[in-house]
């Protein structure tokens, strides 16, 4: 695949809005957050602490560096996984300054003994530290600099309870609209002096899954394209032969969002069937296919869950202009919806 799934540091640092005021979008969210600030910094105190959910690409980070700013204090980037007892947290703690930001990406995937060590340290601003070994052993209670801790998830049902219950503010990033994602890529196309016909972002953000990160990436590769077929300057015609050439879709689908519906199609006659099936006739893990292909065509209406397996709908069939099984047609064994 010649895109890659994140923009480079560079690109990523370059594009990404400084301050609260060049986010584009999610404007409830942002409607919270400056009432918060607003009220934190006439208090003199630090802001609440946050968690932002939602799914990958769509402002979490960008929030957690755009918050400090507005405050002017200071970050510390750490993320769940990495902190994998508390004593790698300790150092985050202890470096805090007054009312500065902690941000902690993936805090779902922080383990249980960290995730409770840090229980004090964001009710009380207070942390134990143990300090020797055995007999000599002796307990050290630290008093932290008052601070705000921003957590970041894209499975906010897998946080534990106490520790969801200790975030002030709890924000759900939703998915961006067209105009939302139009105006993101005019932006960034100033930003990265390419000269972008009107149609021709309209064109990118159709494509771009409601998510300014894809759009960001998509973008990246159509000024890459423009600048080596043709003159540099981006019209809807580059964009169109630049995305063909990637395998994306008008409705944003790539190779592999493809090859899953037409394997449901074709294979398994639109479904139902078991992803572990799936899975194994295209050769791909179950889990990405639960967490990187099907969550965007279930958004899209592509295919649809149900108690006994994923099914296609009638718009796959349409969108990959496959005409339905006549066995299918006569199907009257509906499948059962379920939550699952
Ligand atoms: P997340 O942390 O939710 O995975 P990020 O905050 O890293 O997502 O966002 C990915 C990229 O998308 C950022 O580098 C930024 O360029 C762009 N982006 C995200 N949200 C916005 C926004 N509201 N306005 C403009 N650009 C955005």
């Amino acid at each position: 695949m010649i895109q890659p799934d994140r923009p480079d540091d560079e690109h990523d640092f370059a594009l990404r809005p400084k301050c609260i005021a060049d986010m584009v979008g999610q404007r409830d969210v942002i409607e919270v957050l400056r009432i918060a600030i607003d009220a934190a910094s006439k208090r003199d105190e630090p802001l609440g602490h946050i968690l932002f959910d939602g799914p990958p690409g769509l402002g979490k980070t960008t929030f957690a560096t755009c918050i400090p700013r507005e405050m002017g204090v200071t970050v510390q980037m750490a993320s769940g996984p990495a902190l994998k007892a508390p004593k790698d947290i300790i150092p985050y703690l202890t470096n805090l300054e007054d009312r500065s930001v902690l941000f902690v990406d993936e805090i779902h995937r922080l383990p249980k003994a960290v995730e409770e060590y840090l229980y004090t340290a964001m009710e009380d601003f207070r942390i134990d530290i143990v300090l020797g070994e055995g007999v000599s052993a002796r307990t050290l209670n630290l008093q932290l600099k008052p601070f705000t801790l921003i957590g970041a998830t894209t499975r906010a049902g897998m946080l534990s309870g106490p520790l969801r219950d200790r975030f002030q503010l709890r924000e759900h990033l939703g998915f961006y609209s067209l105009a939302e994602l139009t105006e993101i890529i005019d932006r960034n196309a100033q930003k990265l002096n390419v000269e972008i016909e009107p149609d021709a972002s309209a064109e990118i953000s159709r494509r771009s899954r409601g998510t300014p990160r894809v759009a960001n990436n998509r973008l990246l590769w159509v000024r890459d394209y423009a600048m080596s077929k043709a003159d540099g300057k981006v019209s809807t015609a580059i964009v169109h032969h630049a995305m063909k050439m990637t395998g994306i879709d008008p409705l944003g689908l790539d190779r592999q969002d493809r090859r899953y519906i037409e394997t449901l199609i074709r294979v398994f006659s639109g479904g139902p069937a078991g992803i572990e099936a799936i899975a194994h006739t295209m050769n791909v893990a179950s889990d990405t296919l639960v967490d990187e292909v099907e969550p965007f065509l279930l958004r899209s209406e592509l295919i649809i869950r149900t108690s006994r397996g994923r099914c296609t709908t009638p718009k796959a069939y349409e969108h990959l202009k496959i005409t339905p099984a006549a066995a299918d047609e006569t199907d009257d064994d509906l499948p059962l919806f379920s939550e699952s």
